[in-house]
């Protein structure tokens, strides 16, 4: 028994073919992967050196997440200056407790 006789259609030529085509596709095609950071669809290029990201930005963007990620668990930066003017502001309405 031999590969040929288990394979029920097609000439075994035409199908060695055509699993050489489509292992010719596959090689030759471009290996795509995600980038984490923007969710770009981008080849894997050995030649791009912020693999997998798709460009340095992204992957500074990355790194960096989690310290942005802490700043933001840290709460909202307060402008203490906004409030002090606020409070020495002399159109505001004075009370006297006087009157
Ligand atoms: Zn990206």
């Amino acid at each position: 028994m031999s590969l040929k006789d288990l394979l029920p259609e097609g000439s075994y030529e035409e199908i060695v073919a055509e699993a050489h085509a489509r292992k010719m596709e596959v090689s030759s095609g471009p290996f795509m992967v995600t980038c984490p950071t923007c969710k770009k669809r981008i080849p894997y290029d050995t030649s791009n050196p912020f693999r997998p990201f798709c460009s340095e930005r992204c992957k500074l963007l990355d790194l960096g997440a989690w310290a942005n990620e802490e700043r933001t668990i840290a709460g909202r930066p307060v402008n203490e200056d906004e409030d002090a003017d606020l409070l020495q502001d002399p159109n505001l309405p004075v009370r006297h407790s006087s009157d």
